[in-house]
């Protein structure tokens, strides 16, 4: 499948659901906004959508004969979701693997996208076919992952890893979500799920350790209401300054390949 016009497609992924996958996708989306980016979000985790939620949009998407229109966020992202499709937030699409592959590749290649700086691609989390599919058919400039600190004990996250290392999708960083926690009273900082081992799989994968991201309870409101496009942070900001230098990193490393 083609790019187009889009400058770079990024994958957002984890080894299981509720590590903070989608939050990142859109924390990244909205600041590389903040930044005068133009930015598209496909969000392809087709069971558990929620993009428009976090960015308070709605479908349904229109095809005027001439490919999807995306939804656009108030922040101005640009957005394709299957949470559109459906008539509300609670009914779920309930489709086998090949017609999500198909929906997913829709969305890529389907769509108006026009011009874009960026498309981040909310992956499906796991290794199952889906995100397997999604893998080997789109166009991915790399792949971030995220997890969080007892995520990583189960492992989980490194299978999904090295699903896309063998796929050679070039792997440009890992963060580590809910990785300490800030006490705004005494401003203590505990490791709520116990000892990072986030440097030591940066190192072992030699890829760069993007972000350790707080928990920080001002972001599930903030999401909740919709408003995650106006949720900024400086640790956000690092991690957005970090993922720019790995992807500008992985181009001049190809170029040398080359
Ligand atoms: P995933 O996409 O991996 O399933 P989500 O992004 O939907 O995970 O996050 C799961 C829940 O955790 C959401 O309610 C989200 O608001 C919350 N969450 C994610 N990251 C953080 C964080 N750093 N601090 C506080 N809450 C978070």
């Amino acid at each position: 499948m083609e790019k187009g016009a889009i400058g770079h497609v990024i994958a957002i992924a984890s080894g299981k659901g509720g590590v903070g996958k989608s939050s990142v996708t859109a924390l990244i989306a909205s600041e590389l906004r903040r930044r005068n980016f133009s930015v598209g979000v496909l969000d392809a985790d087709v069971t558990g959508p929620s993009q428009p939620k976090m960015f308070g949009v709605r479908g349904p998407l229109v095809d005027r004969g001439e490919g999807i229109e995306p939804a656009t966020t108030s922040n101005g992202v640009t957005m394709v979701s299957s949470q559109f499709m459906v008539e509300d937030e609670q009914t779920p699409v309930i489709w086998r693997g090949p017609l999500v592959t198909r929906l997913i590749m829709q969305f890529f290649g389907g769509v108006n996208w026009g011009k874009l700086d960026y498309v981040l691609v909310d992956m499906p989390p796991g290794t199952s076919d889906v995100p397997l599919t999604v893998f080997q058919s789109l166009p991915l400039d790399g792949i971030v992952f995220v997890f969080t600190p007892q995520d990583l004990s189960a492992l989980i996250v490194k299978k999904a890893m090295n699903m896309a290392r063998d796929l050679h999708v070039q792997l440009l960083g890992v963060v580590e979500n809910m990785s300490y926690f800030t006490c705004p009273h005494c401003g203590k900082r505990s490791d709520l799920f116990g000892v990072s081992h986030v440097a030591e799989v940066a190192k072992e994968y030699g890829i760069p350790l993007l972000a350790r991201l707080p928990i920080d309870p001002k972001l599930s409101p903030a999401a909740d209401a919709g408003q995650v496009g106006a949720y900024t942070s400086p640790e956000l900001s690092a991690l957005t300054d970090a993922l720019l230098r790995a992807i500008q990193d992985a181009e001049s490393s190809q170029l040398t390949v080359l």
